[in-house]
């Protein structure tokens, strides 16, 4: 195990961390197949092998940190999924999976495995009437207390089989689910890092949330007290909400790089701790085409560097990438950015 503490003290002296790229598109880019409801998920108990051999290819590209395969390993979706019986062992794998690719790895840094956490819970399309991932939804039509078992399932899974810290990958904007999910995570009294994605509106405003209005609604009857999605939080109110918990780093993720730009100015006005960011490359069909390899990436290694360089230069300390961004844009993102210590 790598003690939390020397990323830590790595951060307090300032030093730029390298995170991973996106864990799905680079199962995908393998030939991993996603689940139509739980996605990457199950892979870790079908694919384990494959989900070592992307965690390797990370840290040789040289991530510092890589994240468990867990984005969409939540009771309700594995459940949905037929996986319902394996939440324990997917959860326990999935970290177990990642520390073996660390162990493997001959590199002479540290590198640090991150839970992941989302706000990911697969429900049923009201327009099509399917079940699937395409359907999914922050958090549907889930009470603050079942949301709250469910997050504190897998955070103890999470945090039994040994992750060093948790990141809470929460997209949308459900920022109460977010919180929850945070506190579920502080409950194992492991490091926190929370995420928040931002878009920019028709006002020119730094929304919290995705660019689109949520398409989805939730499946089944709305409890007294659910989760509401909240179509007009600034990302400044979504933070200044967020740090209540106490987070050790921030993050502005799962956002394009014209996003991210704007969302981290927010955030460097609103928090002064370690900032962390990591962009998507977009995309519109998450399922069949998140990671088509006969296409490329509207950004390219250059536009994805540049960003990276600008943010560091802001005061970013953790860059990474996230959905659509694959390993290849990790090497070059660890040989552009200068090793401080
Ligand atoms: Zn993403």
């Amino acid at each position: 195990m790598t003690e939390y503490k020397t990323l830590k003290a790595r951060l307090d002296s300032g030093d730029t961390i390298i995170h991973d790229a996106a864990v799905s598109t680079e199962l995908h880019s393998m030939g991993v197949p996603m689940d139509y409801i739980a996605w990457s998920g199950p892979s870790n108990y079908t694919h384990p092998s494959s989900v070592i051999q992307m965690h390797q290819r990370h840290i040789k590209a040289g991530a510092d940190i890589i994240t468990t395969n867990t984005w969409s390993t939540l009771r309700p979706t594995l459940e949905r999924a037929g996986y319902g019986d394996f939440v324990r062992e997917i959860n326990t794998r999935a970290v177990h999976l990642a520390q073996e690719a660390r162990g493997r790895s001959s590199e002479e840094r540290d590198i640090y495995v991150a839970g992941s956490l989302s706000s990911n819970i697969t429900g049923r399309d009201p327009r099509t009437g399917e079940m699937g991932f395409p359907a999914f939804s922050s958090t549907p039509g889930v009470s603050a207390e079942e949301l709250k078992d469910h997050y504190q399932e897998v955070t103890g899974i999470m945090a039994e089989a040994g992750v060093d810290f948790f990141i809470i990958e929460a997209m949308g904007r459900d920022n109460e689910a977010r919180i929850i999910q945070a506190e579920a995570a502080k409950e194992t009294g492991l490091p926190v890092w929370i995420g928040l994605n931002a878009h920019v509106d028709q006002n020119n405003a730094v929304m919290l949330g995705g660019q689109q209005s949520p398409t989805h609604v939730a499946e089944g009857k709305t409890y007294p007290g659910a989760r509401k999605l909240r179509e007009d939080m600034t990302l400044s109110e979504a933070i200044r909400e967020v740090i209540t918990v106490g987070p050790d780093v921030l993050a502005i993720f799962h956002s394009r790089i014209e996003n991210v730009n704007r969302a981290v100015e927010v955030a460097l006005e609103e928090w002064s701790g370690p900032l962390m960011a990591y962009p998507d490359a977009g995309a519109t069909d998450l399922l069949i085409k998140w990671r088509d390899l006969t296409k490329s990436n509207e950004e390219s290694t250059e536009d994805y560097l540049k960003a990276a360089k600008n943010w560091v230069n802001q005061g970013v300390q953790i860059v990474g990438a996230c959905c659509g961004f694959g390993v290849e844009y990790i090497k070059p993102l660890r040989q552009s950015i200068p090793k401080n210590i």
